[in-house]
């Protein structure tokens, strides 16, 4: 027993572990950069530690650079360092007569590394569970060579391994599901939302948009689901299914793990013919539907597409995780914030609240708010119209909404409502709006001409918008940085632009060169298809649900 635990230890506590990657969150990065990182991410070519005679070294290993190949208290310092843990979900099931049957847990487990180098990149700290195999089959099944785990086995023992990783002391777990079997899905999601009640860890099942909306996840995504982006597919161009062990598995595996695909006889394999329609008869009996067990076409394998797209997995995957920490830190300093004490000094300074007087705000009104934030003018909207009226505040930063609900809630008002909008549209209710409000959001804007135009409809007859700006000065000038403002003239500009005109602007506001812009819709936009509906072929992207 070379790698048994005794041996990690000499007299005088815990020594460096003699096997390889003694710190492998650590060197494995550094490798990576000196040594080009695409192929140490596929370093499980390397040789094995095991050099014992007459026991074959076996192949690629599926524990490298995960927690197995750590020692206890490099275990332990990685929770303490609020390291995440990242988690694959896969199966041992057949992959066609020309693949290993441990395809998904290899590719589940490469997924991980590739996605632990990229948040490392960003200053994430990530751990990689032992790769989780036993997941359910329900159509492989049939098949020697896969296994068939019973749901609430997977369930049961998905359960122990998250309570494990809490009493380690970790709090982040990201789930990389890597087999699309809906039972074995289900069982996960499952397994997650029940360890979150039990154990308070914060587990999210990382998702691509594409799957979620298959699986019906519209609204608002639930609080377990961390949606990230893939990169662009250009299909295989016909209308057959390329799912399970086709062209797109088998390049995975000739690129990244060469040795568990049997290349010669992949080329000589004859696609299968299974559409969306009748992939069902696959999953009543795959091996009537599929004799040989894959779906697709593994002839048309081609590497170098899998070499360039599945890196570009773990940058999305990475992304999405850092993001969504970056947002928890947000959310955590923002709690700590005193925003009313913050409003109070914005009134003395700046004055804002009297955008009200100018847009006209009386009782019982109904007013939006475009980029609310904390809600500092929200708050004075509210208690302008009062419960007879109404202040929709819209954000794109969920946090911020957030923040907005949480001090209504304390303050006892249920007249405000918020919105998450889309960059480009503040996502009111038609018809609805007698005055809008955009305090210091205007330059933050990616479109403002489509953002005006998606406003339109949402406006009653008569509306004004009134935006506070920083106007940008010479340089040098006190204020705001040029990023953050437009000259008058720019600004005039967008808005001619726009459906849009500017009926007058006031600049008795104090603070640093402010301009209070008054608009009202144009006679044309009024008359035209603007009014209520989307000019012909302009209409705003459907998005379900809001990405991370
Ligand atoms: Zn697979």
């Amino acid at each position: 027993m070379i790698f048994g635990p005794l041996s990690v230890f000499g007299p005088n506590g815990p020594r460096r572990p003699r096997f390889r990657s003694p710190m492998p969150w650590f060197w494995g990065f550094v490798l990576v950069l000196a040594a080009g990182w695409l192929h140490a991410a596929a370093g499980d070519q390397t040789k094995p530690p095991q050099t014992s005679p007459g026991i074959s070294p076996g192949g690629y290993s599926i524990f490298h650079e995960t927690m197995v190949d750590m020692a206890w208290p490099e275990v332990e310092k990685a929770a303490k360092d609020g390291a995440v843990v990242l988690m694959t979900t896969a199966v041992i099931e057949e992959h066609g007569p020309h693949m290993s049957c441990g395809i998904d847990a290899y590719l589940g487990y490469f997924l991980c590394k590739l996605t632990r180098r990229e948040l490392e990149a960003r200053g994430v700290k990530a751990v990689i569970a032992p790769p989780f195999f036993w997941g359910v089959n329900s159509a492989t099944h049939v098949f020697p060579g896969s296994f068939a785990i019973r749901p609430e086995t997977m369930k049961a023992l998905l359960g122990d391994i998250f309570a494990s990783l809490k009493s380690m002391g970790f709090r982040h777990i990201f789930n990389i599901n890597a087999h699309g079997d809906g039972q074995h899905k289900r069982a996960t999601i499952e397994a997650i939302l029940e360890a979150q009640k039990q154990t308070g860890l914060n587990i999210r099942y990382l998702v691509p948009e594409d799957d979620a909306r298959q699986m019906g996840l519209t609204g608002e995504p639930p609080s377990w689901v961390l949606l990230h982006k893939m990169p662009p597919d250009e299909g295989s161009g016909t209308p057959y299914l390329d799912i399970h062990a086709g062209a797109g598995e088998t390049g995975i595996v000739a690129a990244f793990y060469p040795g568990l695909v049997n290349e010669p006889l992949a080329k000589t394999l004859p696609p299968t013919e299974l559409t969306g329609q009748n992939v069902g008869e696959w999953l009543k009996d795959a091996r009537k539907a599929t004799p040989l067990g894959y779906i697709g076409d593994p002839a048309k394998y081609d590497v170098e597409e899998a070499q360039a797209y599945v890196p570009e997995w773990g940058r999305m995957m990475a992304e999405a995780i850092a993001g969504f920490l970056r947002r928890e830190a947000y959310r955590k300093q923002l709690s700590q914030l005193d925003f009313d004490a913050l409003d109070r000094k914005r009134d003395q300074m700046l004055q804002q609240y009297r955008l009200l007087d100018v847009g006209g705000v009386k009782p019982g009104m109904v007013v939006g708010e475009v980029g609310a934030g904390a809600g500092y003018l929200t708050f004075h909207l509210a208690s302008r119209v009062g419960p007879s009226g109404k202040v929709y505040a819209n954000d794109i930063v969920e946090e911020e909404l957030e923040i907005i609900r949480s001090r209504a809630a304390k303050k006892g008002i249920a007249h405000v409502e918020t919105i998450l909008a889309a960059e480009d549209d503040p996502r009111f209710p038609k018809d609805s709006l007698e005055a809008v409000f955009m305090l210091n959001a205007f330059h933050e804007i990616r479109d403002p001409v489509a953002l005006l135009r998606n406003l339109v409809p949402s406006l009653k007859a008569g509306a004004k918008v009134i935006i506070h700006e920083w106007e940008a000065q010479t340089p040098g000038a006190i204020g705001p940085s040029g990023d953050r403002t437009y000259t008058r003239q720019e600004f005039l500009d967008i808005i001619s632009r726009s459906s849009f005109e500017v009926e007058s602007i006031d600049t008795s506001f104090p603070g640093t060169h402010p301009a209070v812009y008054i608009l009202s819709v144009k006679a044309e936009a009024k008359k035209g298809p603007g009014l209520g509906s989307y000019p012909q072929g302009s209409q705003p992207e459907a998005r379900e649900y809001p990405l991370p």
